[in-house]
């Protein structure tokens, strides 16, 4: 039985296993993929304090793995299905078999939303896309688009605008919603053209994505933009399948206290899958910390019980 199992190798997750192992826990750590979370689908962060000349994602995951190399810890890169029991004795069910944890501290993070518009699915990996950095590439020289308004459809579009020919930057408002820096850059970058108060009707494509349909919301006309990419960023939803039931959730995020307290005694959330104002590195290695800290207060109230 382990003092803490902590779910999600983002800066949420590692934060937190970081902070729990030199608190004197035995943690294992879940990773379904790879380490370092959403910063691995990021160019470069400029936002993280202490790297005033910014630093790529990859770079900075590496860094953040490198933190528990030489740490007490048990690592598996294994998908959490399911957990069941209750404080002090959970169980929960991973792809490869049960683990036993008196307390579970959940970082699975978010992932991007699907916009839900007809082709979407079927073109998936066929020129609908999620990721810039994955992708980009295969549309070297090629026209393609990108959908939302937010700091991700932003920064993303600034990337993708160093490889693709011509960029349509689709948001369905008259301004964009993302930091007013990338504003000014998206504004400022020649093949980046915006089109606002518009949205994305259709995808049209016998075998890969060829144009798509877009109305312009002011006057209603639909339109018709030849692209060989579409990259959605119309914000993200929280990976939560494994959350049991009694875990109080808004809008499909976790709620928490301030101290990362789930409904669920013995349940802590950290980082992006939380329901919270600001999804930044910076707030999920806080929040790590945070329940790491709540974590072992709940561990020791289990001791002197
Ligand atoms: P977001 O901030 O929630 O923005 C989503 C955007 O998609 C909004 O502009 C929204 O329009 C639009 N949208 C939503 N549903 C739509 C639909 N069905 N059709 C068309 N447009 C739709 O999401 P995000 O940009 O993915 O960012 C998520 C979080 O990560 C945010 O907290 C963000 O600040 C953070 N983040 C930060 C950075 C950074 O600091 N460098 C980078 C990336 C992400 P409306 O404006 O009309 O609502």
């Amino acid at each position: 039985m382990f003092d803490a199992a902590v779910i999600g190798g983002g800066p949420a997750g590692i934060t937190a296993a970081m902070y729990l192992v030199r608190s004197g826990c035995s943690v294992i750590l879940f990773e379904s993929l790879t380490m370092g979370g959403q910063i691995l689908t990021t160019d470069s962060l400029e936002n993280y304090p202490g790297m005033p000349r910014g630093i790529k994602g990859w770079e900075l995951a590496d860094l953040f793995a490198a933190h528990l190399d030489g740490l007490s810890l048990e690592r598996k890169t294994s998908a959490v299905l399911g957990i069941e029991g209750s404080a002090g004795a959970f169980s929960l069910r991973t792809s490869d078999g049960e683990v036993q944890a008196r307390s579970v501290v959940i970082c699975s993070g978010a992932s991007h939303r699907p916009l839900g518009v007809d082709g979407e699915a079927r073109l998936r990996g066929r020129g609908v896309s999620y990721c810039a950095i994955c992708d980009g590439n295969f549309f070297r020289g090629r026209p393609v688009a990108v959908v939302g308004g937010g700091n991700s459809a932003l920064e993303e579009a600034l990337y993708l605008s160093k490889i693709v020919s011509h960029l349509y930057l689709i948001h369905r408002r008259d301004q964009f919603r993302g930091a007013e820096i990338y504003q000014k850059r998206v504004l400022e970058t020649p093949n980046i053209e915006p089109v606002l108060s518009a949205t994305v009707e259709e995808l049209h494509g016998a075998s890969d994505l060829e144009s798509i349909t877009v109305r312009d919301l002011k006057t209603g006309t639909l339109r018709n933009l030849t692209v060989d990419g579409l990259f959605i960023f119309v914000g993200m939803q929280a990976n939560t399948d494994f959350v049991p039931a009694g875990v109080q959730m808004e809008r499909g995020f976790i709620v928490t206290d301030t101290e990362m307290r789930t409904s669920v005694p013995g349940i802590f959330a950290a980082g992006d899958v939380r329901a919270k104002l600001c999804r930044q590195v910076v707030t999920a290695a806080g929040d790590g910390a945070t329940a790491a800290q709540a974590a072992f207060l709940f561990l020791e109230e289990l001791n002197a019980k």
